[in-house]
């Protein structure tokens, strides 16, 4: 994650060794190889121009800190501005103050999100919690039946419910089911796993807002693909447009090498990422740390 990245920020940063200050004409060559890195690394061009004319403005500003090198100075606007976009605090999970706290997950078809609605109720049981799940995709049945084998493997409860007919009056009776089963088995969450699309369409904003409506979530998490870079930060600025996230989980971090998507999407919606997936099995979840992620970007 992130190697190229890294490795051509030091190559900027390289640049500035040996000069006596900063300059307009070595932070010239500099702010070239960092805007190229960050492009190269799939970073949405609107935060990459914002984050360099940052970096520029304060590298040549009056208050840089002389007492360090050039490179080292510069080392530390970076390092700042990452921080910036990345948010500088570890987002956490609201919860209700009356139990069952609501967990609406969202996302398109194959981000990742009923692996991850998974590895969050088991990363909520860890945490000493009962979460409960549900899957309200009426559409697809194999969708319902994974979340069912994904609960056994985690040894999660879940809510089944009957499914006779596909359409939204099913997904508000199944939702409203839920939230009373989790009430009368003393679970303290419910995460609901929303029906999958390829792509966005008004039926399925129709179908989230309803069940925002209804359920009045603590937390509508955006399930996005990191390795669909640009693609994962469009639809989740679509999403929270429509629907007003409360956060994202970044999945499939593991295979994402340039990591566009990570250092964009908070950006981008003002949503801060609050998990990261960093593989297949259930225990690959991650609460997202912004200064680690940094910590291994600048070494
Ligand atoms: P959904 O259609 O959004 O519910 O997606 P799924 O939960 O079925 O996941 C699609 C595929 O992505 C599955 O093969 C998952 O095992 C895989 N997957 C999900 N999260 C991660 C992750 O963080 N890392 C990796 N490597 N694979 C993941």
């Amino acid at each position: 994650m992130f190697d190229n990245l890294s490795d051509k920020l030091q190559r900027a940063f390289k640049s500035l060794r040996g000069q006596g200050k900063l300059t307009p004409e070595n932070m010239e060559e500099a702010l070239r190889e960092i805007r190229l890195a960050l492009l190269e690394a799939d970073v949405n061009f609107k935060v990459v121009k914002e984050v360099v004319d940052r970096i520029q403005y304060k590298a040549l500003g009056e208050d840089v800190m002389t007492a360090l090198s050039p490179a080292e100075q510069v080392v530390k606007i970076v390092r700042d501005e990452l921080i910036a976009i990345l948010g500088k605090d570890t987002a956490k999970v609201k919860f209700a103050s009356q139990p069952p706290t609501i967990i609406l997950m969202a996302g398109l078809q194959g981000s990742g999100k009923t692996t991850t609605s998974g590895k969050l109720a088991h990363w909520l049981k860890n945490g000493g919690h009962r979460p409960m799940l549900v899957s309200v995709d009426v559409y697809r049945p194999a969708a319902r039946e994974q979340l069912k084998v994904v609960a056994q493997a985690i040894n999660a409860k879940l809510y089944e419910g009957k499914v006779e007919e596909a359409n939204t009056d099913t997904v508000v009776r199944l939702a409203k089911e839920a939230r009373r089963e989790a009430i009368s088995n003393g679970c303290n969450i419910l995460i609901v796993d929303t029906a999958g699309r390829l792509h966005i369409d008004d039926q399925l904003m129709d179908e989230m807002q309803h069940l925002k409506t209804l359920l009045n979530p603590q937390e509508i998490l955006f399930v996005a693909d990191a390795m669909t870079g640009q693609d994962a930060v469009n639809s989740a600025k679509e999403f929270h447009d429509k629907l007003t996230l409360t956060g994202v989980v970044l999945t499939k971090m593991d295979g994402d090498a340039r990591g566009g998507a990570a250092l964009s999407i908070r950006q981008v919606t003002g949503q801060p990422i609050k998990f990261i997936g960093v593989g297949e099995k259930y225990d690959a979840l991650e609460p997202f740390h912004p200064d680690r992620i940094v910590g291994r970007i600048l070494g």
